[in-house]
């Protein structure tokens, strides 16, 4: 057993794999049933398709030299001799001077070499007239057309998709032989988890791992299972591990593998038989505390109860095999190249796995850190994939080449946005038939973006020494887009019960407020409103920073804070009461150069639109002015 970061991650995958006794194996199934299942061996045609001459018209079978001299003024006279449904070989054999009818997919009778279409013929009785010539061969799909026998169709470790399953039905399979999907169990272990659905109570978290490891589990092959919840109790532990490893091919729980008093999970699999735990912490992160083991042969993947570090020990060490017994190979996650957009720093001598946003910048595709903690799982759904960085290297330069391994169902957006949270960007996003990526770094940070060329607008509000909003920060290449009027006070639980009356109140009592980050025009206003009052910002120092409105409101909802700086659409959401301070501008800042791009046109005028102003002025305390929808020039 090796102990806590003690591995790297290669010595430990070929620690693992040097224990385990599973293999690929095959299975049959109906053709029906088998989309998205990986093929077994290759398939060779044993027929060929059409297995006959067949129609590719209704019309009349002929011998097309019959019809060589024929147009609409002199047609060909043939003789009917009878008729070819589909589905009958005929016993007609159409002589000199002869013609079939014929209907689309039946076999063509002997004699004939071309069809020609009933539009360009005309029956009088025993009579057809004929009043186009056609070639040999006109509408006739010959024998083996299609598929001829012999030919590879399908080859081992093809995906089966539908027009493959047409395929092989074409052929006469009936059944396929197909990657048996491994069969994995998935546990999430830890008091304080509770079942979705169950009502949440103080100092307990929703079991999100269990999902999403079961969809990370099915996205790479497998058959995933999910256990539920296992206690912090070693019997429990080691009831549910027992009796998985029976039924089971591979185990993957989450939580309960570090180093503290109620982590269990190594000690269970130590009990479970030889070898038992073969890793006991890698060097990456996130991921550290993952623990690996193998009992009975087969590996039980002991993963950190971090949703984030839990999904990337997962793609670094289950995915692989689950993917290799799936027989979808290890061409594991689609990845791009891109450039590092700021400066990427890691921890040396772990290899590091970021998680990026990728922003299709002017000069190409460029990675930013998602800023987040590594606990939350938004910073996972947010992300459009990680870059990794080897733990020889603790930074990766502002433009250095790297490589984005892409998270399940990234699609990247059509139009990015960076800067200050608003709900009427959040309205935007709803209404606009692109998908735009969202940013909420504040207002000086969505500047700063813009000037970078980073995205296709930031969303700012930015209160000028001049009194002027926004215009005086604009410089060369860039241009205003005007948005929309919002309003910003204080937000204060319904029927005042603090009884606060304006930002003086929040200085001279003993009130806990919540305001936004620095650097966030909200937070710039506040400072600037204080300033004015001649009030000493010092002692009204709030007690909590968040990074939304919406995240603001909900701390003075939950009785968490006495008050919140921010726009009184958040208060409206949560029911809270609103002092307002001041009525600011929200614009949007354009790059010049991407003015004319057919999405951001399409915002601009989604922006000027009535159907914008009729939702946005729904919204308590938002409203359009006559500029909105106007751009200015630097
Ligand atoms: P652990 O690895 O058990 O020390 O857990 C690390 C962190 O992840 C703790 O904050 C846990 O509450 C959290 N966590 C553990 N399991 C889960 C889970 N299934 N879903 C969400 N969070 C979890
Ligand atoms: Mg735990």
């Amino acid at each position: 057993m090796r102990f806590l970061e003690s591995c790297a991650i290669e010595e430990a995958r070929k620690a693992v794999e040097a224990h385990i006794s599973l293999k690929p194996q095959a299975e049959r199934v109906v053709v029906e049933k088998a989309l998205g299942r990986v093929l077994w061996r290759d398939v060779a045609a044993e027929l060929d398709v059409p297995g006959f001459d067949r129609a590719t018209m209704d019309g009349y079978a002929v011998r097309a030299e019959d019809t060589y001299d024929a147009d609409e003024t002199s047609p060909a006279r043939l003789r009917r001799i009878g008729d070819v449904a589909a589905g009958v070989e005929s016993p007609l054999e159409v002589g000199v001077g002869e013609a079939v009818a014929i209907a689309t997919g039946a076999p063509v009778p002997k004699g004939a070499n071309a069809v020609v279409k009933v539009e360009h013929t005309r029956e009088l009785g025993e009579q057809v007239e004929v009043y186009r010539a056609v070639w040999p061969g006109e509408n006739i799909a010959p024998a083996g057309e299609d598929i001829s026998a012999g030919e590879v169709v399908a080859r081992r470790g093809d995906v089966l998709t539908s027009p493959c399953l047409g395929l092989l039905t074409a052929l006469g399979y009936e059944e396929v032989e197909v990657y048996r999907r491994p069969r994995v169990a998935v546990l999430s272990t830890g008091n304080e988890l509770l079942q979705p659905g169950a009502v949440l109570q103080p100092g307990r978290i929703y079991d999100v791992n269990s999902p999403v490891l079961a969809s990370l589990v099915r996205e790479s092959g497998g058959e995933a299972v999910s256990l539920g919840i296992a206690r912090d109790e070693m019997g429990e532990i080691r009831r549910m591990l027992r009796r998985a490893v029976g039924e089971f091919d591979i185990l993957i729980t989450s939580g309960g593998t570090s180093k503290g008093a109620g982590d269990l999970l190594a000690k269970a699999i130590a009990t479970l038989g030889e070898p038992g735990v073969i890793v006991h912490g890698v060097r990456m992160k996130p991921g550290k505390p993952t623990v690996i083991g193998v009992v009975k042969g087969k590996p039980v993947f002991g993963l950190p109860g971090n949703p984030v570090s839990a999904v990337m020990a997962y793609q670094v060490f289950a995915a692989p095999m689950i993917r290799w017994l799936s027989g979808l190979g290890d061409s594991a996650l689609r990845s791009m190249p891109a450039k590092a957009g700021v400066r990427l720093r890691s921890e040396a001598g772990r290899h590091e796995y970021l998680l990026v946003h990728i922003l299709n910048t002017g000069s190409g595709a460029k990675v930013f850190p998602v800023p987040k903690g590594s606990g939350a799982i938004s910073a996972l759904a947010h992300a459009d994939g990680y870059v990794e960085i080897p733990p020889g290297r603790d930074m990766v330069y502002e433009g250095e080449n790297v490589e984005v391994k892409l998270l399940s169902g990234a699609e990247l957006a059509d139009l990015v946005f960076i800067g200050s949270h608003c709900l009427g960007v959040e309205l935007l996003s709803k209404l606009l038939p692109y998908k735009l990526k969202t940013v909420y770094v504040g207002s000086t940070g969505g500047l700063s973006a813009v000037r970078k060329g980073l995205c296709d607008m930031a969303g700012v509000h930015l209160l000028h020494e001049t009194g002027l909003y926004n215009l005086p920060f604009l410089n060369e290449g860039l241009a205003l887009v005007k948005g929309y009027l919002r309003e910003q006070g204080i937000m204060i639980q319904s029927g005042n019960p603090r009884g606060i009356e304006g930002l003086e109140d929040l200085v001279a009592k003993d009130v806990s407020f919540v305001t936004r980050e620095p650097g966030s025009g909200t937070s710039l206003l506040l400072s600037h409103e204080l300033a004015r009052l001649g009030l000493d910002e010092g002692t009204a120092a709030p007690s909590m920073i968040v990074k939304s409105h919406t995240a603001a409101a909900a701390m003075v909802a939950r009785g968490r804070a006495d008050a919140a700086f921010g726009i009184k659409a958040a208060a409206a959401r949560f029911d809270l009461d609103f002092i307002p301070v001041q009525t600011e501008e929200y614009d949007f800042i354009v790059p010049l150069n991407r003015l004319e791009r057919r999405c951001v046109k399409d915002f601009i005028d989604l922006l000027g639109s009535e159907r914008f102003r009729r939702e946005l002025e729904a919204l308590p305390g938002l409203r359009c002015s006559e500029r909105t929808g106007r751009i200015i020039k630097a």
